[in-house]
């Protein structure tokens, strides 16, 4: 069975991000996204410290170059579950039906 460190449901700004902030980290990654970005018919984005203007789709391009140099996988599918389960693991369904597992920290 294959075990990630994290796994991230959503590839927009936010799930990327964390996803490069893990990678750093040698964690071993896996990102879901639908890719159905929210800003995605903006004309440029905003607020975005040195990538003023910019347009989400080139965004999207740039951080994705970033997510791949830190051995962080990427696929194109949707999450439809997500659950704990008793063995000690975090388990996401796509919409294919693949379980995909993570390990599940506990904080305490
Ligand atoms: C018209 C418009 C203009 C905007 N302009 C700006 C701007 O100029 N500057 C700014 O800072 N912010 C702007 N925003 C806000 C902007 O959307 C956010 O800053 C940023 O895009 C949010 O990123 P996100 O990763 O949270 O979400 P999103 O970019 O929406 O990404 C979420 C991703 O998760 C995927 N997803 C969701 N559920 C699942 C699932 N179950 N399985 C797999 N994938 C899933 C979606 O398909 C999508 O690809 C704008 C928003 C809108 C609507």
């Amino acid at each position: 069975m294959e075990l990630y460190d994290c796994i991230i449901v959503g590839g927009g700004p936010a799930g990327l991000n964390a996803a490069v902030v893990l990678g750093r980290c040698r964690r071993k990654v896996i990102v879901f996204d639908s890719a159905t970005y929210r800003n995605q018919y903006s004309h440029g984005m905003h607020n975005y410290l040195t990538r003023d203007d910019i347009l989400p789709a080139d965004f999207i391009k740039l951080s994705l170059k970033e997510v791949h140099k830190y051995g962080v996988e990427l696929i194109h599918r949707k999450i439809t579950s997500a659950r704990k389960n008793g063995q000690g693991t975090f388990d996401v369904k796509d919409d294919k039906g693949t379980i995909y597992h993570a390990i599940l920290l506990s904080c305490h």
